[in-house]
């Protein structure tokens, strides 16, 4: 076994390297990947059938300002990151394509307690930075 291995890296050290780099060069991820979901507000009716579609039940809808430069609310879905499966099947059901997914999958996602994994419509629309309450 000892043998086998050593001829494979003498095989292969002209070859270029297969491992990767990541965090410094970060993973290309194809154009279908589910990372951390946006709401497009403009588009979103408050149905909740996204919250209904939910096999995690990570969806609440709530009230929240319809943007940052108004005080009038409307109903529209926060997610609990936390509890996300991140299967897609909200975006999937969502009648408006109102919700969409990302290819972020760290930034805002790794958090050390759930309260800040609780994604408010605001944080959706990233009408305030991902991993931050806004309030
Ligand atoms: S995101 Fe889509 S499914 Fe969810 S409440 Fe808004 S319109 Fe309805
Ligand atoms: S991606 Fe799946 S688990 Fe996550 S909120 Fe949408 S339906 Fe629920």
């Amino acid at each position: 076994m000892v043998l086998k291995n050593i001829a494979r890296a003498v095989k292969n050290i002209y070859k270029p390297p297969i491992t990767r780099r990541y965090p410094e060069v970060p993973t290309e991820l194809p154009d279908r990947f589910r990372g951390l979901q946006k709401l497009d507000k403009s588009k979103c009716i408050g149905c909740g059938i996204c919250a209904n579609t939910c096999p995690n039940s990570a969806i609440k809808i709530v009230r929240a300002r319809v943007s940052p430069d108004s005080e009038k609310t409307r109903w529209f879905p926060a997610i609990d990151i936390g509890h996300c499966l991140f299967c897609g099947l909200c975006i999937d059901q969502c009648p408006q394509d109102a919700l969409s997914s990302t290819k972020v999958y760290t930034t805002g996602v790794i958090r050390w307690t759930h309260e800040e994994l609780l994604y408010t419509p605001d944080m959706l629309a990233r009408e305030v930075p991902v991993g931050e309450n806004g309030e």
